[in-house]
This record gives structure tokens, sequence and C-alpha cells, in this order.
């Protein structure tokens, strides 16, 4: 079986943002497959045969490797390699995993994404999802591109055009709402109201005193548009790491199951959040959950894995977490809970 240069190129990039292997190497492969794609088979075929691919530009000597062994009718090696080397272990989370029908927080170009909505919900069909839920950022978020209310309108008529060619898979409309300092949501009511699916999440402001930080978060959790709390700490592990946002975990539970408003089990392997002990007080407030993956590339789809595995250690039964419910069900959850 032949591969596409630019086929085995973009299946790379799925690979590494599998792993969350190191941006820029990521972004090397990615600009390698959209120079591919934007100069054409038949030029790239002939470039090969003259040993001149690297005078491309972004093609250095591993990527004119992938992209001549693909056009030798070989699987490239590197290719071959991080298949193997990147397969994520599902353990005690298996079944967990297996009753998932879908995915609540999912970001696209739209905001800090890496691809198209269209790719990632492909993306997700091909894991068996039934839904996503598309949640680009809101617009004070604006190193994110966060969307302001034009353009969330323009796009829910991306994905009603979407949905039509994808049925029965279906792009629930969504948002990852910023949470302001105040407690405030940052997006339209009318738009907020509009949306299927509305996670909140604090982004700025992170190192706020603790009781100002509750108060924040309960004013989110409480409004009646909010249906998950997005990464409630909002740590960091990896690189520079950054602490745990202080609030009262009592109240803000406490808040969340007064108003039947899910806890995100943030799936990323930077943010693992909540972290353990707040996960266990949470099961005590017998809250609802979300494992969600938080994805901003298509690869990072995958990461529910670590989520179902945590839930499942954690001894969470498959009916409090929302995504295991079919669509049709989850949106009337968010409907009119709380
Ligand atoms: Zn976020
Ligand atoms: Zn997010």
């Amino acid at each position: 079986m032949t591969v596409r240069p630019a086929d085995a190129l973009d299946r790379i990039v799925y690979l590494m943002d599998r792993v969350l292997a190191d941006g820029t190497r990521v972004r090397a492969f990615a600009r390698a497959r959209d120079v591919v794609e934007a100069t054409g088979d038949d030029e790239v075929a002939r470039l090969h045969a003259a040993g001149k691919l690297t005078d491309l530009p972004g093609i250095g000597p591993t990527t004119a490797k992938v992209i001549g062994e693909a056009l030798d009718g070989e699987v490239p090696s590197y290719l071959e390699h991080l298949e193997a080397e990147t397969v994520l272990d599902v353990g005690e989370g298996a079944e967990l995993r297996a009753a998932l029908r879908g995915d609540c927080h999912t970001h696209s170009t739209w905001s800090d994404g890496g691809a198209p909505i269209e790719k990632m919900a492909r993306t997700a069909i091909a894991l068996g999802h039934d839904y996503m839920v598309l949640t680009d950022h809101s617009p004070r978020l604006t190193v994110a591109h966060g969307l302001n209310a034009e353009r969330l309108v323009a796009q829910l008529d991306e994905v009603a055009g979407l949905n039509e060619e994808l049925a029965p898979f279906r792009i629930l409309t969504g948002i990852e709402v910023d949470i302001l300092e105040d407690g405030a949501l940052d997006q339209t009511e009318e738009l907020l109201a509009r949306l299927d699916v509305v996670v909140a999440s604090v982004h700025s402001k992170l190192r706020m005193e603790r009781r100002e930080m509750t108060k924040r978060m309960v004013s989110a959790v409480a409004s009646p548009h909010v249906d998950i709390l997005g990464h409630c700490t909002g740590r960091k592990l990896v690189g520079r790491g950054r602490p745990p946002s202080t609030f009262d975990a009592e109240i803000v539970f406490a808040a969340c199951a007064q108003f039947d408003t899910a806890l995100e089990i943030n799936c990323r392997p930077e943010r693992q959040d909540p972290p353990d002990d707040l996960l266990d007080l949470a099961i005590d407030w017998d809250l609802r959950f979300a494992i969600d993956t938080d994805a901003h590339a298509p690869g990072q789809m995958e990461w529910q894995v670590h989520g179902c595995d945590k839930a499942t250690r954690h001894g969470i039964e498959p009916d409090r977490i929302v995504n295991t419910m079919g669509a049709d069900d989850l949106v009337a959850w968010a409907a009119d809970h709380g």
C-alpha cells in the first residue's frame, strides 16, 4: 500500500501531537506537509527523481527522506517508528473509554487550535465518537484569538454546514468561555443561551486571593449557562509549571452540586486537572464529571484514555460522567440542569 507524501507527513504530525512532542518539531513537519500539498504530487515526484526535494522551502533531510520513501512505495521508516512508539496504552480505564460517546472540550483554528473544525470532527469519528463539542475560546483571551460574538455566529454557520455533511456524527456547538475576574462570563447572554454546551474556565489572574477566587468560580458555576467547569485549578505540570489556584473547593463543589454543573477531568498531560485530592472531594459531593481532552490538535483527541484511567482508579461510576450520554441526552441535560 502506498501512502501519499502529504498524508505520511500529516500522520507524523498526528502521532507527535498524541505524545505532546516539542512544538517546534511538530510545526516543522506540519509546514513540510503544507508545502508538499501546495507543490502537488507530480512536481514533488519530479523533484524526488532529480534528488532535489530539499530545494523546496521547509524541506530538510528528515522530511525529504519521509517524502522519498513514500514515493518509492515504502512506509517511511520515521513514520513506522512513531506509530509504534507513540501508542497510548489504556489501562484500567478501557471499559470506561469504550463507554464514552464524545468529547466536550475541543479547539480548532478558529481560536488557538492547530486544525480546522472538519479535521477535528473527522478525527473524532475515527476514534469512534458520536459527537464532539466545539469549544473555542472567548474574546478576552486575545492570545488565543478568542471569538467575539460576530465570529462565533459565523462559526455556528460553518458548524451547521459541516453537520449536514458529517451526519449522523454531530458537532455540538459550544465555547470555552473565560470566567472574568468578577465571575462574569466573557460572551453575550444570547449566544451562551444558544450554544449546546458551555465550558467555563479561568485563564487570567490565576494567583487571585483565595476568597476572591472562590467567589469568582461560584458565580460562574451558578450561571444557568455553564454546564462544565474546565480545568479547575489551572495548574501546569511541565516546563516551568504553574501551581494550582487556591480556592475553597468545598464551596465551589457545593455550588457544582447545587446547580448540577459538571467538573471537568482535563486529560491534557501537562494539566491532569483536578489533582487527586480534589477529585476525591468532588466524588464525595457526588458531582457529575466530563472527561475532556481539551484537544488543540487531532492527535490530542486520543488523550481521553488518561482521564478514563484516572476516573476508574477513583471509582467514578460511568453514569456520573456526562459524555457517556448520547448527544440528545447531553444537550437536554445542558439545557435544563441547575
Ligand atoms: Zn482552558
Ligand atoms: Zn481549552
